[in-house]
């Protein structure tokens, strides 16, 4: 079923759920640094102490759903495979349907491809091409945002798949690699922010 119309949550749901700078806190100190992994010189960000909480998970979905309340979104897209976690806790949280945007040949009908670079190599993502409702805007969920590389190939999908992008939400953001600048700043919301590696 397409849904109709459902209205945004509201500045309602915004005021009532405030990431405390206590429990910010408590998120960034579960981040764990895993030194070369994938690759030598890759300093990768462990999020998964912060998801194994159940105070930190429901609170960091909770946070994100207050940023993003007043937006008009009609559906949640997900990045794999990390952005499949906080994105369908996002989307179910925010009343909206959950899209996947996944690697390549994952999905089992006709899709659209796009290649992007990753901090850490090349890659390709797809979508179904019919997957979006119409004119749709969609908020953009993934893990992490470090050169913004993933985020504008799902962009990329969204635009050919007939949507537009109403916002793009991460767990972490790595700004000194830039990314927020390249997906446009004002369109990027995101809880924890790393300025050195
Ligand atoms: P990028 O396209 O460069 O913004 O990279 C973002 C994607 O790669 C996200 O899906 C992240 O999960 C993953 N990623 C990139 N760098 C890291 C990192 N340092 N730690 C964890 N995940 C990362």
């Amino acid at each position: 079923m397409k849904p109709g119309p459902i209205a945004p949550l509201g500045p309602a749901y915004a005021a009532r759920q405030p990431m405390t700078p206590p429990l910010l806190e408590a998120v960034r100190a579960r981040v764990r640094d895993v030194p070369d992994f994938p690759r030598p010189g890759i300093v990768f960000k462990d999020l998964t102490p912060v998801l194994a909480d159940p105070l930190l998970f429901h609170g960091v979905v909770s946070a994100l759903a207050a940023r993003v309340a007043t937006l008009d979104v009609t559906e949640v897209v997900g990045i794999e495979a990390r952005g499949f976690i906080l994105g369908g806790a996002l989307a179910a949280t925010l009343r909206r349907g959950f899209v996947p945007v996944r690697k390549p040949g994952k999905l089992p009908r006709k899709s659209l491809r796009e290649a992007y670079g990753l901090e850490y190599g090349d890659d390709a993502l797809e979508l179904h091409v019919d997957a979006l409702v119409r004119n749709a805007k969609v908020l953009v969920v993934d893990d992490l945002l470090a050169t913004g590389g993933t985020a504008l190939a799902t962009e990329k999908l969204i635009r050919r798949a007939g949507g537009t992008v109403a916002g793009f939400v991460f767990l972490v953001e790595l700004a000194y690699l830039g990314g927020a600048e390249r997906l446009g700043s004002d369109r990027v919301v995101s809880l924890l922010t790393y300025d050195r590696p």
